[in-house]
């Protein structure tokens, strides 16, 4: 995914969340269309918050139907400074980049782009004739590299099949990190979790979390109560460090995603599809993806490279 919405291509500065105990913030999410009729729900980065652990970027997107649409069509772009996690729960993306990664994911699969010094990939939904299913959607999510790793070299890794727990009332799929001793093979480079939690039914469960991690869930879909608060599809629920376990009361089928992490310790700058720690690491990579080739050639996207928008101000 492209920061495709101009409006939030401004200055988006991540600092890492301030410790909080022992309550639910609920922060607004920001609805907007990235063109093919594909509306995302933009969580992160939020005004009041602009990261939750190392988590920089997270994107809603759909559920779009497909029968009157071309889907998800977003040409190749750059990013430098973080790992994007692509996540589905119908449809179906493809994805290219100029390592030579050519790569379909479904449901239940992960896919993990490591930019580390700098990639540029194509996504795109499947031509009509080879859909299989008619609905795209899902999520994407940027993780801000720790400075040690910024400038690591690119990688893009395709996991077909992720651990599953399964329990009376709910079954939970580990995306990225650790929970209740199944650890996801996804590579990371500080400490994270990401979790898709279905639940069965009515139910009254408690979710245990790692208290030194902040989190957040999203609801996708369903009727629930998180330590007594319902939660709204528009919105996103933060808890702070301390919290060793939530408690989960839906009414029906609930669908619900949740990530975390150590708070971030360090300042980074957002900007379009870069993170960077100063302005000139942003300007170089904005300067040579306009007119250099450390970003490669994405080969097969039939269309043309997105062109990045300005950078006119001082970043901070
Ligand atoms: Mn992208």
């Amino acid at each position: 995914m492209s920061d495709l919405n101009k409006e939030t291509s401004g200055i988006l500065e991540c600092t890492a969340g301030k410790k909080r105990q022992g309550y639910i913030e609920t922060l607004d999410v920001r609805s907007s269309n990235i063109g093919g009729g594909l509306t995302i729900r933009r969580a992160l980065p939020h005004k009041q918050r602009r990261m939750i652990g190392p988590w920089c970027f997270l994107d809603h997107f759909g559920p779009l139907d497909l029968t009157e649409s071309e889907g998800m069509q977003v040409g190749p772009h750059p990013h430098i400074g973080l790992q994007t996690v692509t996540w589905l729960f119908s449809g179906e993306i493809f994805h290219r980049d100029n390592l030579g990664y050519q790569q379909s994911i479904r449901p239940g699969q992960l896919n993990l782009m490591t930019a580390g010094r700098g990639i540029s990939h194509s996504e795109e939904s499947p031509l009509k004739a080879e859909r299989t299913e008619n609905t795209l959607h899902g999520l994407q999510f940027w993780i801000a590299l720790p400075a040690e790793y910024k400038d690591i070299e690119p990688a893009f890794d395709h996991y077909a099949e992720l651990p599953q727990l399964h329990y009376e009332q709910h079954d939970i799929t580990v995306i990225l990190g650790e929970h209740d001793g199944q650890s996801s093979p996804a590579k990371q480079y500080s400490p994270a979790v990401s979790l898709d939690i279905r639940v069965k039914g009515s139910s009254e469960f408690e979710l245990p979390l790692n208290s030194e991690f902040e989190h957040a869930l999203l609801l996708i879909s369903g009727d629930v109560a998180v330590n007594g608060e319902s939660l709204l599809t528009s919105k996103l629920y933060y808890l702070g460090t301390g919290h060793n376990k939530v408690s989960i009361n839906s009414k029906g089928p609930v669908h619900l995603a949740l990530f975390g992490g150590e708070p971030f310790q360090e300042q980074i700058l957002l900007w379009w599809n870069f993170v960077g720690r100063k302005q000139e690491e942003i300007e170089q990579a904005l300067h040579d993806w306009q007119h250099g080739d450390r970003f490669g050639r994405v080969k097969g996207f039939n269309g043309e490279p997105l062109i990045a928008p300005e950078l006119k101000v001082k970043l901070k």
